[in-house]
């Protein structure tokens, strides 16, 4: 089966030395790969043949390439008999929370400055007619290790476009993360800037606001909707922080904030009112 068009094109491994793993997940393997010709460093999604197998798979497969494109251009995909193999930009710096938690402290500033640069890639990602679908921690990588790495988001693996006002009714995501309206099945790119306020909820305080010790009881958790701003260190953080937090994790989709409305918000606008003291 033809998934991209450059099968007869030349092999991965006549253009890029292949170095070590740096990341599965559910589809594939991502390596660390070196092109010949520039001795420049990239990440390569390597998706198994094996695990492509129904019509769906194919099609997905074929939309995460060309919402990859879309995001982020001058990717090379190859595709050999066993796999599919997709070159992108290297994010060397690894995972923004694992970068935070290294470093031990942590102002609202700086969860402001984190999560303004969610937002902004958040709604480019609208702007292109895309929705992510699984806005999470673990999908913000950072290009290096120094503290001017930018961040990237990453695995459009559930992503998909949407047409303005198209509903959607695939139960898909990450548990923690997932819209009510998801839930409800009847949702549209929303989903995105309610899993972001998921992602702000962690920042300030490391806890996820909807905790279950199973799915079950997470997604029972998520339509219920109660916030604690009561349990520590909530009574520390800032009013602003909290009136952020709650006009994104609104049920109702028409009320929610908007991610330009996210932008402007006064806890994370150019003058911020983030507090520059540790979480
Ligand atoms: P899957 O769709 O199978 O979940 P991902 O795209 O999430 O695959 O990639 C799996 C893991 O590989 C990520 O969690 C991350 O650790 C690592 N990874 C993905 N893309 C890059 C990249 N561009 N640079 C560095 N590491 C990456
Ligand atoms: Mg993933």
């Amino acid at each position: 089966r033809n998934i991209v068009r450059s099968e007869t094109g030349p092999q991965l491994e006549q253009d890029y030395t292949i170095g070590r793993v740096l990341g599965k997940g559910a589809f594939g393997v991502v390596r660390l790969v070196i092109e010949k010709a520039t001795g420049k460093l990239y990440a390569c999604k390597s998706i198994s043949k094996a695990k492509i197998i129904s019509r769906e798979d194919v099609d997905d497969v074929r939309r995460e390439v060309e919402i990859l494109n879309l995001v982020s251009p001058h990717r090379t995909v190859y595709e050999d008999r066993s796999a599919v193999h997709i070159i992108m930009e290297l994010c060397a710096g690894g995972e923004l929370f694992e970068r935070i938690v290294k470093k031990g402290t942590f102002t609202e500033a700086d969860a402001a400055r984190h999560f303004r640069t969610m937002v902004e890639m958040v709604a480019h990602l609208h702007f292109l007619g895309v929705m992510h679908r699984d806005i999470k921690p673990e999908n913000f990588l950072l290009t290096d290790d120094t503290d001017a790495a930018d961040l990237k988001a990453c695995d459009f693996g559930l992503s998909d476009f949407f047409k303005k006002g198209q509903r959607f009714s695939t139960l898909i995501g990450s548990a923690y993360y997932v819209a009510p309206e998801v839930l409800r099945r009847n949702y549209g790119p929303e989903c995105d800037i309610w899993s972001l306020g998921v992602v702000l909820y962690i920042l300030l305080s490391g806890m996820p606001p909807f905790w279950g010790t199973d799915e079950k009881e997470i997604f029972t958790s998520i339509l219920r909707g109660n916030l604690d701003f009561t349990s520590a260190p909530w009574p520390s953080i800032s009013d602003p922080a909290k009136d952020l937090v709650r006009s994104i994790l609104n049920f109702d989709t028409q009320q929610r904030a908007t991610a330009q409305g996210i932008l402007q918000h006064p806890w994370l606008a150019a003058q911020g009112v983030a507090p520059d003291k540790p979480l």
